[in-house]
């Protein structure tokens, strides 16, 4: 018997950056996670020129985010659906949306098949963004209000061509990009004088960060998963170039001691739980899994 995580997200890639450590971390633990894509990222630009699927980029740019989709899902080790939704892109200038598209088709419409899945997959834990989108992105906020709207509804006694009605137990916002974790990052970077460049970088991180107060409830443990994560956001090469110093410019050992965690901030629970957590299936009663 396994607990089960759900993690929606907005496009091929946002589960690579956002949780990736978390789902191995699940994963080696034995229980079972499943990623939803709400888009195929289809109104993404080649973001690294220099990926060596350079042809297969230009040619047929969605079709090779499928390809790296699947390589990131096998090195996580975790289940994967597409949702089946057209990438919004960013709003146009006057606000509007490109018609068709995920952020433009109604949150009525778009949160049955996330009720289907959520009725099929049967997840303990959903996890998703918060209302901000933890990212401006008409699709972050669209994954967000699709998700609390299956939320609410998918445990109903309603929608029977759906599937069986399904009650998850807890609901989590994604919260890995914070002020704790860059200032962290940013003090033990004073030990790598070879890396100072970064630090400015970090710094406004920090900075930017700073304003976004939000109830963090709950930290996981990554620390045996940098190598997988690491490895599951190359594999969307088209949008991350390896040498990404962002993501990739930190030695492991420097992170490792500074902030080896992921956080989350939970948001609605049906059982009893003590925060702060440690574990995203905290007060779940594990006889009663099914
Ligand atoms: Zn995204």
């Amino acid at each position: 018997m396994t607990f089960r995580l759900l993690a929606v997200h907005a496009h091929p890639d946002d589960e690579s950056s956002k949780g990736a450590g978390t789902y191995a971390a699940y994963e080696d633990r034995g229980e079972e996670v499943m990623i939803v894509s709400c888009t195929g990222g289809e109104a993404g630009d080649v973001l690294n020129t220099a990926v060596p699927a350079r042809a297969h980029a230009e040619r047929d740019l969605p079709g090779l985010r499928r390809v790296e989709m699947a390589e990131a899902q096998g090195i996580l080790g975790i289940e994967h659906r597409w949702l089946g939704y057209r990438d919004s892109g960013m709003a146009r200038e006057d606000g509007s949306l490109e018609p068709g598209t995920f952020a433009a088709i109604p949150a009525e419409v778009s949160v049955r098949p996330l009720i289907r899945l959520i009725r099929e997959f049967r997840p303990h834990v959903i996890v998703t963004y918060d209302e901000t989108g933890g990212y401006p992105h008409p699709d972050h906020i669209r994954t967000h209000e699709i998700t609390l709207l299956a939320w609410e509804r998918a445990g109903r006694d309603a929608e029977h061509e759906l599937g069986e009605p399904w009650e998850p137990l807890k609901l989590y916002y994604d919260q890995t990009m914070n002020e704790e974790r860059s200032r962290s990052m940013l003090d033990r970077l004073k030990d790598y004088p070879e890396l100072e460049h970064l630090a400015d970088r970090m710094q406004a991180v920090v900075e930017r960060l700073r304003t976004k107060h939000r109830n963090r409830t709950t930290k996981i443990d990554i620390s045996g998963t940098f190598d997988r994560r690491d490895n599951a956001l190359r594999a969307h090469a088209s949008q991350v170039a390896p040498d990404n110093e962002f993501f990739f410019g930190y030695p492991r050992d420097l992170e490792l001691v500074a902030y080896p965690y992921e956080d989350y901030e939970l948001v609605e629970a049906r059982v009893d739980t003590r925060l702060p957590e440690t574990d995203l299936f905290a007060g779940i009663d594990p006889e009663g899994k099914n």
